[in-house]
This record gives structure tokens, C-alpha cells and sequence, in this order.
């Protein structure tokens, strides 16, 4: 017998508030292992030497609607009230994306952009929000002319950077993800609840983390010491058959060692820079949709409006994730088209053969999930497994 009622593999958003439910919930002694040295997965901050607040693998605003995620996390935390604003260099202004009714009467003369804005309002509504591939489909020739231009100038470069195709050839949910708002509001987010941990993420996780019945161990590669046994559908842990709950929030092809194939992702490269001035941009973060390799330049200090004579920034590259290359080998952003969701499908049906295996979170899920969905998934999960009768254990 495992000193351990439950196993969780990763120590990001799902990890954490898996171990902590079975912890709190059902006092089970939980076993948290991170193959990183470090807690809080992608969401990862530090403190610089400049006293700036770092997130390591790239920006993360915190936002919800979720009554719910809201309540369970500020448990763990105090926030700092952040409204995320997105800049984008175009044609050489900076302009408000999402594209808004601001945007709009920066890039168009008045008269021209009065117009367009009566015919958005009667089409989609004030302060309706328009997916661009909804907008290109419009019959009306002056929305199909602005559809154009957002696509051209908003949109297509952007994509072709980001995931290497152009945006008919992704799920549609991606650039609905930044839809064309009918407002005067440049926030890029609009939930009701917008805020950053005040002591950052790590601090977040860790208060999540910390109870007396959860031990986590970093820096170990989860294969080391579990395996699934294809042939009995058993845990193997530590060399003996491991009876309680595995909570898996890694990649379920690695789990499986590939032999259903290999799950595609995009990855990026980061490129931090310190410089020695107050501020380097006049927003948190600034898109390049056209020009350059990167993407988008984010200016941290903006984030929880810290002083300093120093500032840091991150330039995001792009590329596709290589798991035998040390420089791509970090897998952000699933690409789910038909063919991988069939691959995924897979996957979780040999998992679904393991009854006491769960498998939680953006990886495992091959979802892209933000940072809420990650938690309103892991609460929704445990909540299952603790009524069901094997989560009586
Ligand atoms: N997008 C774009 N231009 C932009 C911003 C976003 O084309 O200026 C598209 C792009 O395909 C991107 C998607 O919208 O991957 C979702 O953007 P989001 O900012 O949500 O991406 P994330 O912050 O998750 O990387």
C-alpha cells in the first residue's frame, strides 16, 4: 500500500487545485509531482533585480465570468484589480485591438467611419462582438470592406506567425477569441472579474498547494516513478500497483509513449530584454501583426504598475513545438483541426480504461483553455470523482 490516497502529475493551475480538493475535501494524503523546479506551470512569476514581477512563459491576465473560479481562488489570494490593454502597430500608429469603434475612427475618416459604425450597430447591435470570419461573410459591401481591411491588417499576419497557417485553416474559436467590438471599450477582455494575484501567480499556487496533506516533489520527470500497465489497466507506482487516484495533467501521447501517434503544438520562443529606461511602451502589450518575427512585445512593470528606473519586456516568437529540440520543447498551444481531435479521441479512450486514472487541464484535455477554464475544470472534475462511488476510495 502507497503511502498516498492520490497522485497528481504537474503542478500548474489543474494540479494544484486537484491535489488541494482531495486534500481539503476528503483529507487524502496527496503526492504532487513537477518535473520543473518550480510550481504554477506557465503561470510562473518572479521577482527580477529590477523589482519587476516576471512571468517566465509569457504574459498571464487573469479574467472571469465564473462565479465560482472566482470565489474558490481569492481563498488563496489577495488581487490587484488589472484591466488588460492591447495595442497594435498598424500602418505606424498604435491603435486599440480588439478593433472598437476607437479603432475604427483612428483608421478611417470621420464621415466613413460614421457610417460604418450605423451599419455595425444595426447589424450586430451596440456593443455586440463580430468573429472576423462572421464579419467577411456579411452581404453588405461596406462591412465586407472593413471585414478586408481587419483580416488584412489585424488578422492573417498575425496567424501565419502564430500558428503557422492562415485563420480559415484553425478552429474558428481562435480568432473569435478577439472578436470586432461595436463599442467605444478598448479593454481587451470584457468578464466581469479582471484582476492579477498581488503576489503574483507562483504565490497563488503555492497558497494552493500548501496543506498538510499535500507533498510536492519538483524536478522529477513523473515516468521515473509511474507507468501505466496496458496489458492489467493498472498504476504502476514505484515498482508496486498503485490502487488510489492518478490525476494526470501532462500530455496524454507522452503518457502513452506515442503509440497512437504524436499531438501537434505551437510553441514559443521568448525573448526577455531589461532596459534601462521608465517605460518602453504606453501598454501592457503591443501586437505586431505585421512587421517583425515576433508577435507582440509585453511590458511587465504595466501589469501591477510597479516603479522602477529599470523596465523588462518579452518579445514572442512563434514556432512549432519539437520535443526533441531543448529550445521548442515547451507545448503552449494545442492546433485542434479534425485529424487531431480524431488522435486526442483516441487517446481518451485508452485512458478512459484506467478507472482510477483522471486526466485534468489544457494538456491532457489538448484544449485551450485560459487560466479560469483550467480551474472550472479541475473544480468540476474532483467534484465528479469525490460523489462518484470510487472517489469514496
Ligand atoms: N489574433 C490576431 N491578431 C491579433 C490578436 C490575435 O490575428 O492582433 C488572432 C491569432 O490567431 C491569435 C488568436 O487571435 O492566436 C487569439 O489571440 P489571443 O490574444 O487570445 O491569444 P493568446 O493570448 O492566447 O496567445
Amino acid at each position: 500500500m502507497s503511502q498516498y490516497d492520490v497522485i497528481v502529475v504537474g503542478a500548474g493551475f489543474s494540479g494544484a487545485v486537484m491535489a488541494e480538493r482531495f486534500a481539503s475535501q476528503q483529507n487524502k494524503k496527496v503526492l504532487v509531482i513537477e518535473q520543473r523546479p518550480h510550481i504554477a506551470g506557465n503561470c510562473y512569476d518572479y521577482t527580477d533585480d529590477s523589482g519587476i514581477t516576471v512571468h517566465h512563459y509569457g504574459p498571464h491576465l487573469f479574467h472571469t465570468n465564473k462565479e465560482n473560479v472566482w470565489q474558490y481562488l481569492s481563498q488563496f489570494t489577495q488581487w490587484t484589480p488589472y484591466e488588460h490593454k492591447v495595442l497594435g502597430s498598424i500602418d505606424g500608429k498604435l491603435v486599440p485591438i480588439p478593433f472598437n469603434l476607437n479603432t475604427l475612427y483612428q483608421l478611417y475618416p470621420d464621415g466613413q467611419a460614421q457610417e460604418i459604425e450605423a451599419l455595425l450597430v444595426k447589424h450586430y447591435g451596440a456593443g455586440g462582438k463580430v468573429p472576423i470570419l462572421e464579419l467577411r461573410k456579411s452581404k453588405f459591401v461596406a462591412l465586407q470592406q472593413l471585414a478586408e481591411l481587419v483580416y488584412q491588417k489585424f488578422f492573417v499576419n498575425y496567424t501565419t506567425k502564430q500558428w503557422g497557417c492562415s485563420p480559415e485553416d484553425i478552429s474558428p474559436e481562435v480568432t473569435a477569441r478577439v472578436p470586432i467590438v461595436v463599442s467605444r471599450d478598448d479593454r481587451y477582455f470584457h468578464d466581469k472579474y479582471q484582476a492579477i494575484p498581488s503576489q503574483g501567480y507562483t504565490q497563488l499556487i503555492g497558497n494552493i498547494l500548501k496543506h498538510d496533506n499535500i507533498e510536492v516533489r519538483l524536478n522529477i520527470d513523473a515516468t521515473t516513478l509511474l507507468r501505466l500497465n496496458c496489458k492489467t489497466n493498472k498504476v504502476i507506482f514505484e515498482e508496486h500497483e498503485f490502487a488510489g487516484k492518478l490525476v494526470f495533467t501532462g500530455m496524454l501521447d507522452q503518457l502513452f509513449e506515442y503509440t497512437e501517434g504524436e499531438l501537434p503544438y505551437r510553441s514559443l520562443q521568448f525573448d526577455f530584454q531589461t532596459i534601462d529606461k521608465k517605460e518602453f511602451q504606453p501598454s501592457t502589450t503591443v501586437n505586431y501583426p505585421n512587421e517583425h518575427a515576433y508577435t507582440r512585445i509585453t511590458e511587465f512593470k504595466h501589469i501591477l504598475q510597479q516603479q522602477s528606473d529599470k523596465t523588462v519586456i518579452v518579445k514572442e516568437y512563434p514556432q512549432d513545438y519539437d520535443r526533441h529540440d531543448p529550445q521548442k520543447n515547451i507545448p503552449y498551444y494545442p492546433i485542434f483541426n479534425a485529424e487531431n481531435q480524431q488522435r486526442i479521441d483516441v487517446y481518451k479512450k485508452r485512458i478512459e480504461g484506467f478507472v482510477n486514472v483522471i486526466s485534468a487541464g489544457r494538456l491532457a484535455n489538448y484544449k485551450y483553455y485560459n487560466m479560469d477554464d483550467a480551474v472550472e475544470n479541475a473544480l468540476c472534475l474532483s467534484c465528479q470523482v469525490m460523489k462518484s462511488r470510487e472517489g469514496l476510495m
